[in-house]
């Protein structure tokens, strides 16, 4: 779908610069005109991690922003109109697993995303929702930012800075290189920000339908899925994965018009 390309496209050089320009004003340069904001103060993740200190303590944890909040609060709206559509059309390491999955389909052929046999992609796929748990508690625990020791997000656009963590930085790594042979390896298995997000598809307003009455049972709407999931076999996609990128609702995908669409209200089984 071109248009989330080029949605893609530019958040990932809005962050990029925002990133790059705090750097330099920190180093005591920086450009006037562009936003100069930390990462962490743009990032709706923090807000996560700081909620139970803000609620309990009234008290934001070391390095996060209240902005993370204001942007949390709109990202989780959104999730629950449409579902975890930041996922899938605004976070830049979401987009970069994707570009760099375009030249694994390339090189690896029908090898690329069936490396991992089925048994242990639906073991792994839970492993966000540990994590999320995980860094959950420790952040409440220690009030510190635990999660940026590992967080690639963080590494992908201040790893020339100095103040990231050796151990981001070699998951970023192996994150990008998984990237070949998986799609969006992040994404589907240790994303704590896009397990929480993914709850908003049990119940989100606007849902990924499928009409079963003028579906011809190609599975050309499973191919394209970057998240793997077999939306042939639904009338609405609920699976805790979808990022909603509508790839499977476009005229590309889809031979049948208006067979797979995002649409509110009761699914329609005709
Ligand atoms: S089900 Fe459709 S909208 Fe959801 S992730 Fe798959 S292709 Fe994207
Ligand atoms: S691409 Fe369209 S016609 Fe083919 S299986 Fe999916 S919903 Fe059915």
């Amino acid at each position: 779908m071109k248009s989330r390309r080029w949605v893609q496209i530019g958040f990932f050089l809005f962050i990029a610069a925002i990133a790059v320009n705090h750097g330099l004003t920190e180093a005591g340069g920086g450009i006037s005109w562009i936003p100069n904001a930390s990462l962490h103060a743009i990032c709706p993740f923090g807000g996560v991690v700081t909620l139970y200190t803000y609620v309990t303590d009234g008290l934001l944890i070391k390095k996060i922003h209240e902005s993370s909040l204001i942007l949390m609060g709109l990202v989780l709206f959104l999730s629950i109109l449409v579902g975890p559509a930041f996922c899938g059309w605004v976070c830049p390491l979401g987009s970069i697993q994707e570009w760099i999955g375009k030249l694994g389909r390339k090189l690896m052929g029908k090898r690329f995303n069936n490396l991992i046999p089925n048994r242990a992609d639906q073991i792994l796929r839970w492993l966000r929702y540990l994590i999320l748990i995980r860094v959950l508690m420790v952040t409440a625990q220690s009030v510190q930012l635990v999660f940026s020791a590992v967080d690639p997000y963080y590494a992908l656009f201040q790893f020339w800075t100095g103040e990231v963590a050796i151990s981001a930085i070699v998951v970023l790594l192996v994150v990008l290189g998984l990237s070949l042979i998986v799609e969006r390896p992040w994404c589907r298995y240790a994303c704590p920000f896009g397990a929480l997000l993914g709850i908003t598809n049990l119940f989100r307003i606007f849902a990924i339908r499928r009409k079963p009455a003028t579906c011809i049972g190609c599975k050309k709407c499973n191919a394209v899925c970057p998240m793997g999931i077999e939306v042939s076999t639904t009338t609405k996609v609920r699976d805790l994965r979808c990022i909603t990128c509508m790839e499977c609702t476009s005229d590309a995908a889809c031979p049948i018009p208006e067979t797979v669409e995002l649409l509110g209200g009761k699914p329609n089984e005709n």
